[in-house]
């Protein structure tokens, strides 16, 4: 058996980061410092990646992709792209998991509208899943989506909301039924931003460059055609969305690249011991086993089967890939990595955030728990 990537899949990376080199700004590393991450700049990156076919390789040609059924070709940009800070900022969620279950549960006039935007670049989205009662409990969430006529209308209000500021369109879950009925009465609406009653505002934080929003909707009122999927039919389709949520942000090989500058760094300044050494020995294999993880849980998806509880074991691994790299890095800094910027500053930040966004870590291990381990529920 052959577990490295072919001469094709090495060349295709070649030439990603040979295009990244000649399309990223000057000066950039990880990130552009004082920019947010869906500022114009990523809109141009991504209508560049787009007219390439590199948004959306592993999605049907008739919406806009590729027609890939390898995963590794998404895999590798995924991986070098965030590797670098994502300079497609807000828009990897659009082809990782949005795109996906639009193909998985829209009608076909949603894939013709949503899609190619998507896949061209065009297209802003934001998640609107958690509310301030409703967290890693999502059942308990009570944004109510109400039946009239040809429309509904969207009460409630949603936070933490990521890239919200700029989105064109919410891929919001709303309550449209009784909560102990059918499919606990939540269902998907694709809504548009600009709908009357939908408003915005930003959170602050001390997550840098993340910027986070808190969303109103007040009686906001969204077409019937814009809803995806059955009414009080969320379930299967967010289940399967959050798998691809969660292997979606490959953090292990951003902290796999920090971890490379501050031991060298460390090195060079003479401040490299043994034990600190080793725990970064101890980093590295961390994040070695969520990549494995993280590879195994896409090669069962793209085979059309279900990773199950792997994928929330994989989740977890990735969180813990970045920890033990903010540690190291911490352990490490020297006077210069103390500055707003530096890059052990990054690492703490974005570690900080891992084990929340995209489901909090303590979630993940209670699903392996349960759904693997058959471990019984405490009362
Ligand atoms: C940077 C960032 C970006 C985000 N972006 C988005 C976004 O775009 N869209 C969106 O919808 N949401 C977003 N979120 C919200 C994120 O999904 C939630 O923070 C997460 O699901 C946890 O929910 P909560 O904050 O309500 O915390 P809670 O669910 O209240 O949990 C608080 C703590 O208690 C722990 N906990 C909760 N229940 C249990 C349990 N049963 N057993 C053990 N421990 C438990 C949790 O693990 C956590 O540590 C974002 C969050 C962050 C930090």
């Amino acid at each position: 058996m052959e577990f490295g990537w072919s001469a094709e899949e090495e060349a295709f990376r070649a030439e990603l980061l040979a295009f990244a080199d000649a399309n990223l700004p000057a000066g950039w590393t990880t990130r552009i410092p004082g920019e947010e991450p869906y500022s114009d700049f990523t809109v141009e990156f991504c209508r560049k990646l787009g007219a390439k076919g590199w948004l959306a390789p592993h999605w049907p040609e008739a919406y806009g992709g590729g027609g890939d059924v390898s995963p590794w070709r998404f895999t590798i940009l995924s991986e070098e792209l965030w590797a670098m800070g994502e300079p497609r900022g807000s828009q990897y969620m659009n082809t990782n998991w949005i795109g996906p279950a639009i193909i998985a549960a829209g009608t076909e006039d949603q894939k013709r509208r949503f899609l190619p935007p998507i896949a061209a670049g065009e297209a802003l989205w934001c998640q609107g899943f958690s509310e301030p009662g409703a967290g890693s409990d999502l059942g308990a969430m009570s944004t109510k989506a109400v039946r009239d006529g040809d429309d509904y209308v969207i009460t409630g209000e949603k936070v933490w909301t990521s890239y919200a500021g700029k989105a064109h369109h919410c891929f919001l879950l709303a309550r449209t039924g009784d909560p102990a009925g059918e499919g606990q009465g939540i269902s998907i609406f694709l809504v548009p931003m600009d709908a009357p009653g939908v408003s915005v505002a930003p959170i602050p934080s001390m997550l840098d460059i993340h910027v986070i929003h808190h969303l109103k909707f007040d009686a906001a009122r969204v077409s019937a055609a814009n809803r995806l999927g059955p009414e009080n039919g969320a379930w299967p389709i967010v289940r399967e969305a959050l798998v691809n949520e969660r292997v979606g942000a490959p953090r292990h090989i951003r902290a796999a690249r920090v971890l490379d500058q501050v031991v060298a760094a460390a090195k060079a300044a003479d401040r490299l011991e043994d034990r600190a050494l080793a725990a970064a020995g101890e980093a590295r294999a961390v994040c070695l086993a969520a990549r494995a993880l993280v590879h195994k849980v896409r090669q069962m998806g793209a085979g059309g089967r279900d990773p199950g509880a792997l994928a929330y074991l994989a989740r977890a691994a990735v969180v813990d890939a970045e920890r033990a790299v903010a540690d190291v890095a911490a352990d490490l800094a020297g006077p210069e990595d103390l500055t707003s910027g530096s890059v052990t500053d990054g690492e703490f930040r974005t570690a900080l955030i891992a084990g929340l966004g995209g489901g909090s870590y303590e979630t993940q291990l209670n699903l392996v728990a349960r759904l693997w381990l058959k471990l019984p529920k405490a009362a």
